[in-house]
């Protein structure tokens, strides 16, 4: 979709501080990270959020939750991390492309949400 942002992020159209790619996935850091460490891990396709998910996503799916675990390791998160996927206005979702918040404060501060 050429007016989604993170379309256009995925298609190298917009830059963006890359932390991880491969043909169906990406991890690139938030823009206006709301804790020390920020991540977002995207599908390269675009999917609106969770409600746009069907039977035939369930692989990519698994590969995005699979991804998770290996950059939390990579960025040296070993004391835990949040995760967070928000699905339609009721939620604050603000980007229509599907998402993975992935954050931590490395031990130090609490972090947003609950
Ligand atoms: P949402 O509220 O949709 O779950 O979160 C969208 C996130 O995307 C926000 O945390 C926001 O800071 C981030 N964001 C929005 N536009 C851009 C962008 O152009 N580049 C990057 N790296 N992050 C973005
Ligand atoms: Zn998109």
């Amino acid at each position: 979709m050429s007016d989604c942002i993170f379309c256009r992020l995925a298609a190298k159209e917009v830059p963006a501080d890359i932390l991880y790619e491969d043909e169906e996935c990406m991890a690139f850091r938030d823009i206006f990270p709301k804790a020390k460490v920020h991540y977002l891990i995207i599908p390269k396709v675009h999917l609106a959020n969770l409600d746009a998910l069907e039977p035939q996503h369930s692989a990519l799916l698994g590969r995005l939750m699979l991804l998770v675990p290996k950059i939390a390791k990579s960025l040296g998160l070993s004391d835990g991390y949040r995760t967070l996927i928000n699905t339609g206005p009721g939620s604050g979702q603000e980007v229509y492309h599907l998402h993975i918040h992935l954050l931590s404060n490395k031990g130090g501060g609490k972090l947003p949400g609950f």
